[in-house]
């Protein structure tokens, strides 16, 4: 497919599929046609809906408020709409809220932060609870062993000086060192227009360390964008050197080269790179993934939102009104992972439209339960815990 013609089948498709009721029961009926035209597909849908089912009561708990970083842009300090709440101390006060947290059906838990390792009772003290977890990491601090969920570990270069110059130190190396082996661990590589050339470094990195490698597309807070618009004077937190010539931001190019690189290491090394060439090629079009009301300039779509049931907590245990766990990010031009493969959950028009296409969403389903879900040794998806209270519960993510 040309470049062009990539851009335009992208747009057609878009990549969340609406999250109305209608929507869903229309999807479920067509998925019900799709496999009676294709039988040989539903070993894969009931691993897609196995894969869904673990999400089917998500919650955000930000267990810390503190990070030992400086990332030019951080998604968590700019503004500070997630970092106000006052953390409390007691790990006694944490375990009553989880369990209340438990009987409330949640089946997964994201533990952010700031930098949720800075805080390791309150992950170990979760453990019992939830029958599925992922914590979001720098990777700069040991998570216990006895936790027993999905770490997605940040990384952000793959050489010293540049690494040095988005994060405020070198890190990457010590990430690596820490979590080498730790079947816990996948490397979630956050690529800006100074990292795409490390693609193919930080692959074989990640093997030599016999760990999986992800990726995230760097995507601006709407402070930063002010920042640089405003031509503001550099700070020493998240602001250091960004100018309107020199920045992590991304072109049309820069996504291009992203994608043709990405595409060549999932090729070459698919034990390493686990990702998608169909959601590779949604994230890396020239146009931004999410539609966005022109109102509000909220992506409302978007797999992320923090729309009932799913809730985010604060450190200080108190629900919070976000727009999602990135709140300061500009949906215009959002790029997440976190939103971008959570907005795959409900299957578009496009994506029902032909057996071909409802493979490839199948096989999105497939590589998303292997970014975002604890490996087993033998391919399972499992839960640290039985899936009990949430397992009645009505679909959230997918269609059911
Ligand atoms: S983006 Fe960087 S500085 Fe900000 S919280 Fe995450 S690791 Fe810390
Ligand atoms: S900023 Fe949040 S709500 Fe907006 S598109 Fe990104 S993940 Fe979704």
């Amino acid at each position: 497919m040309t470049d062009q013609a990539h851009g335009q089948a992208t747009k057609e498709a878009g990549i969340a599929g609406p999250r109305t009721a209608e929507h869903k029961k229309w999807a479920a009926q067509r998925i019900q046609q799709l496999l009676l035209a294709a039988p040989h597909l539903e070993e894969h849908y009931k691993h897609a809906r196995q894969v869904i089912r673990a999400f089917r009561r998500p919650a955000f708990y930000e267990v810390s408020t503190r990070c030992n970083l400086k990332c030019e842009g951080c998604y968590y300090f700019e503004d500070g709409k997630t970092a106000k709440s006052r953390p409390m101390s007691s790990e006694e006060e944490w375990k009553r809220f989880y369990s209340a947290e438990s009987a409330r059906g949640v089946s997964m838990a994201y533990f952010v932060g700031a930098e949720p390792a800075l805080e390791p009772k309150r992950l170990m003290a979760a453990a019992p609870f939830f029958p599925y977890g992922n914590i979001g990491t720098n990777g700069t601090i040991r998570i216990p062993r006895e936790v027993p969920y999905r770490i997605g570990v940040s990384v952000w270069a793959g050489d010293d000086s540049t690494d040095r110059l988005l994060r405020g130190g070198s890190v990457f190396r010590k990430a690596l060192e820490i979590y080498k082996g730790d079947r816990r661990a996948i490397m979630l590589f956050t690529l800006s227009r100074k990292t795409i050339d490390h693609i193919p470094k930080m692959t074989q990195a990640c093997r030599d360390h016999g760990l999986p490698l992800t990726f995230n597309i760097y995507s601006p807070t709407t402070s930063f964008l002010n920042k640089l618009r405003e031509n503001r004077p550099h700070d020493r937190d998240f602001f250091r050197f960004s100018t309107h010539s020199d920045n992590p931001l991304l072109s049309a190019e820069d996504l291009n080269r992203i994608r043709h690189l990405i595409s060549e290491q999932m090729d070459a090394y698919p034990e390493t790179v686990i990702y998608d060439h169909h959601y590779n090629r949604l994230m890396s079009a020239p146009q931004p993934p999410h539609e966005v009301d022109r109102q509000t300039g909220i992506a409302e779509s978007c797999g992320s939102r923090i729309v009932e049931p799913m809730r985010y907590y604060g450190a200080d245990l108190q629900q919070k009104a976000v727009k999602c766990c990135t709140p300061d990010v500009d949906c215009r031009s959002c790029r997440l992972y976190s939103g971008g493969w959570s907005s795959r959950f409900v299957p578009s028009a496009t994506d029902l439209a032909t057996i071909a296409s409802f493979e490839a969403w199948l096989k999105t389903m497939r590589t998303l339960g292997r970014i975002f879900l604890l490996p087993r040794e033998d391919g399972c998806i499992s839960p640290a815990k039985p899936l009990s209270a949430a397992e009645n519960l009505p679909e959230f993510a997918g269609v059911d």
